[in-house]
């Protein structure tokens, strides 16, 4: 359907409002209008309302088919990834999930296990549209040796199909051993990364947390939390975080993932925390596969009866940047998932309610995470920029929802790229025990 020349003009494609710029056009009450797109030397070179009832000749006719633009993944564990079979979770806990994974890292991730499974997970994303991908990098000593140098082998190797970003991933406690610490912080910003803790209500949090905004200060890294995944209302670092980035004066940018505690705590808690938020300029990212695979589980044989996910329609109506991403796939975390943004979108929509109106949620997996990973013209169609875009078969959200759109077609620098995902199969020599 796209031509292998990569010049051509697509009549009758349905454009969101939310995620297309300088679109003069009427949008209905879901957000949509028709649009004209002419695609040359692998950019967009317009974008424009139909002047004409007639498809023009020469163009493609989409007949109203759905085109976003590339997704943007802003938390995955790609070294995690596709583990389960040889480590699966053995009750669906969170402490299941450390655990497994632990014991996992300690005796399995050698450089090549990490690069084949990190490739795998990959040529996923890539085949499902994902044009940027943020993953977590466990760097539990003696992990970081072996885990920063694939990583950055990979990030080159894929570099023009997933633009990838790496952001270390150590429980805040890990940065007690100060030495230790600022070493691995070098290290990061020597691979050009993002400094990441876990943080938990520790006794020592703020005093934790001050050490790590001065590194990222120091070597001038923006920073990525995972913050209260867990039902305690207890747990409120998510504030802490905010008060740090406000007190410590932090300039860069800061992406916290989780936060399901703050979904589970009294009003006056929650306001004060958005509040702490909003001025600290944080940026929000929920997890609702892995939330809802996590969350509320039982070992009792009784129902979950929490989603998990945080309170996004708060943050955003307070003007705080939010997005969803895939975050575990295939490891103790979630036993599911394969790194596929609608599939994320969708659950999102269903969990979140990102319905009735949609307005404009359809940033949270494309433009939202570009502006916190920093990836100019990311995340949105425009006259000028890259033709990375997503065909779909669906002419609204109720049929862009209803299927898994396996035949949706990626198109990168104006090519309809080969969407063959990677066998299983390919991993099962790494999974024997
Ligand atoms: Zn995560």
């Amino acid at each position: 359907m796209i031509p292998a020349s990569g010049s051509y003009r697509l009549a009758n494609a349905r454009v969101h409002q939310s995620v297309t710029l300088g679109l003069a056009a009427t949008f209905d009450s879901d957000g949509f209008a028709l649009a004209d797109i002419t695609v040359a030397d692998g950019k967009i070179s317009s974008i424009a309302v139909q002047a004409a009832s007639k498809v023009p000749a020469g163009a493609i006719d989409l007949a109203g088919r759905i085109v976003l633009p590339c997704f943007v993944d802003c938390h995955t564990h790609i070294d995690k990834g596709h583990i389960w079979p040889r480590k699966p979770n053995p009750d669906g806990t969170f402490t299941g999930a450390l655990n497994a994974t632990g014991a996992d890292r300690v005796a399995r991730w050698s450089a090549e296990d990490v690069a084949r499974r990190m490739d795998f997970s990959l040529r996923s994303a890539y085949a499902h549209g994902t044009r940027a991908l943020r993953t977590h990098i466990d760097s539990v000593a003696p992990q970081e040796e072996i885990s920063w140098p694939v990583f950055e082998t990979m990030r080159e190797a894929w570099r023009g199909r997933v633009e990838l970003q790496g952001a270390c991933l150590l429980g805040i406690e890990g940065v007690r051993d100060k030495k230790w610490f600022d070493r691995l912080a070098k290290r990061v910003a020597a691979a050009k990364g993002v400094l990441g803790v876990v943080t938990y209500m520790v006794p020592d949090l703020e005093e934790l947390l001050d050490h790590v905004f001065a590194q990222a200060i120091k070597h001038g890294l923006d920073l990525d939390f995972h913050a209260d995944e867990t039902d305690d209302i207890a747990a409120i670092s998510l504030k802490k975080i905010a008060e740090a980035a406000l007190w410590n004066g932090f300039e860069g940018n800061i992406l916290v993932g989780h936060c399901c505690s703050l979904a589970r705590q009294p009003d006056i808690e929650v306001l004060d925390t958005l509040d702490k938020v909003a001025k600290a300029g944080l940026a929000i990212v929920s997890l609702p596969m892995c939330n809802l695979y996590l969350q509320d589980r039982r070992t009792d044989q009784t129902t979950p009866r929490w989603r998990g996910v945080t309170l996004l329609h708060e943050m955003k109506a307070r003007g705080i940047a939010v997005a969803v991403a895939s975050d575990n796939t295939r490891d103790p975390f979630h036993a599911y998932g394969d790194l596929d943004m609608l599939e994320v979108y969708r659950m999102a929509t269903r969990v979140l309610h990102f319905d009735h109106p949609v307005g404009d949620w359809p940033q949270a997996v494309t433009a939202t995470p570009a502006h916190v990973m920093r990836l100019d013209g990311f995340g949105t169609l425009t006259a000028g920029g890259d033709a990375d875009f997503v065909l779909f078969k669906g002419r609204s959200w109720t049929e862009l929802l209803s299927r898994p759109e396996s035949d949706r077609i990626v198109v990168r620098a104006g090519r309809a790229i080969d969407r063959q995902l990677p066998d299983y199969a390919e991993l099962d020599e790494l999974m024997v025990e």
